[in-house]
């Protein structure tokens, strides 16, 4: 371990945890900085990338969650991260889980969460996820379309499914409506085709697109909920008792133009006025549980110089650098392609005298896309330095493949005291 014990945690739940697992995380004394964090892991020998993972920021997410929407119980979507001392912490403090297959199912099962605690919000579901899931206790599913609705009826006929309607998510960061949800002038008849194969819809589920920019489509997802929970109720089904009000919440500072504070106060009122208390409502946050908790680690594994300019006039020629590091693209940053976002490294204080070069970040494969960013304004650094990218908890590793042979990043775990 990094740090020694010095001092019990204040909270109970996350110390049977950690009692668990002793060698798996190490106690830092809370306001030490991520660079001396970082800076000790290097030094007991760490030579490729790594994530520290502050499992207090996963704490602290999750508290603020029930405390700012207290009548709604969260579903963490394990996709955004599925890792299993996350899902362990998460689950000892009341959190419930979405699985998306087979093996996320797995993975929270093996944690020792029953199924009950787990919604399949998938869709589409493979048949043979699907009877795995339904074998392991989970009895909550979502749907979209007719053929899923015959599947149901099919293998897992005793299910309870959750109607997946479709939301004005086109700004943001990444959209899903394009992908799932029924339009809501499909709803009478998937409604009347379940009555009809004697599936028990219990409810509403939408999602506003990973990464949403405005509290407005929640609003206008919920309003249209309670319209499907209207339309239910006047084709003669039993109340409607589960809304899911999905995830999107965004997962840092800075990431979204709203936050998530903001998104809480201006859905509560809304949620209380048109949901009475004996409907259940659901969430599925992923990027706002972890997205800051991890911070990523990278080592400068190569360097070249490079100049730019007319070189027949030696006046304007410009020293730029390139540098090749452990992780990239087709790794824990995948979302430079796929969602083309910027991810900006940090330098260790030993580089501020350097001088300053428009710098380019190459991860290691061989593939010239593999690109993080180029012509950033950095403090120049040597081969063997390392730098560092903060809030990389989600859609990062669950995202990263190992092409070319370069595997994901070891995780470090760390609690303050
Ligand atoms: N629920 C479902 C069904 C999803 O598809 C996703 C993300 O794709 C999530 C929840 C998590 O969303 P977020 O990470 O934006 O909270």
């Amino acid at each position: 371990n990094a740090y020694s014990v010095l001092k019990p945690s204040c909270c109970k739940k996350v110390e049977n945890l950690l009692r668990n697992l002793p060698s798996t995380v190490s106690r830092v004394p809370c306001g030490t900085s991520l660079e001396s964090v970082a800076n000790e892991f290097i030094r007991l020998g760490e030579e490729q990338a790594f994530y520290v993972v502050d499992l207090g920021a996963v704490e602290r997410r999750y508290l603020d969650f029930v405390c700012q929407l207290p009548r709604v119980k969260p579903f963490f979507a394990v996709k955004c991260n599925p890792d299993p001392i996350i899902v362990r912490l998460l689950a000892q403090l009341g959190c419930n889980f979405d699985c998306a297959s087979k093996s996320e199912v797995k993975l929270v099962r093996a944690s020792g969460i029953s199924g009950d605690r787990i919604i399949y919000a998938n869709p589409c579901k493979p048949q043979h996820h699907l009877s795995y899931a339904v074998e392991k206790g989970v009895s909550l599913v979502t749907f979209d379309n007719r053929d899923e609705l015959l599947k149901l009826h099919q293998l897992v006929p005793n299910v309870r499914a959750i109607l997946r309607i479709a939301t004005e998510d086109e700004d943001a960061l990444c959209p899903l409506s394009s992908k799932f949800g029924a339009f809501m002038e499909e709803v009478p008849s998937l409604l009347s085709m379940a009555r009809a194969l004697d599936i028990c819809v219990v409810g509403v589920a939408f999602h506003v697109g990973s990464g949403c920019r405005s509290v407005s489509s929640y609003i206008s997802s919920i309003e249209n909920a309670r319209r499907v929970f209207d339309m239910a109720e006047s084709m003669g089904f039993p109340p409607f008792t589960i809304l899911d009000i999905g995830g999107g919440f965004p997962g840092f500072d800075g990431e979204s133009p709203i936050t998530f504070h903001e998104i809480a106060q201006g859905i509560r009122g809304h949620l209380d006025k048109l949901f009475p208390p004996q409907v259940t409502i659901i969430a599925e946050p992923g990027r706002y549980f972890v997205g800051s908790s991890h911070t990523l680690v990278t080592r400068v594994n190569g360097r070249r110089h490079r100049t730019r300019g007319d070189t027949s006039a030696n006046s304007c020629l410009e020293t730029c650098v390139d540098y090749y590091i452990d992780d990239g693209v087709y790794g824990s940053f995948r979302d430079v392609l796929t969602l083309g976002i910027t991810f900006y490294p940090n330098c260790f204080p030993k580089s501020s005298h350097r001088r300053i070069l428009k710098s380019t970040i190459f991860g290691p494969t061989c593939d010239s896309i593999d690109c993080i960013i180029r012509d950033y304004p950095m403090h120049e650094l040597d081969v063997g330095d390392w730098i560092y990218f903060k809030d990389m908890g989600a859609y990062t590793i669950s995202l990263a493949s190992s092409f070319n042979g370069f595997h994901k990043p070891t995780c470090k775990y760390i609690y303050g005291f």
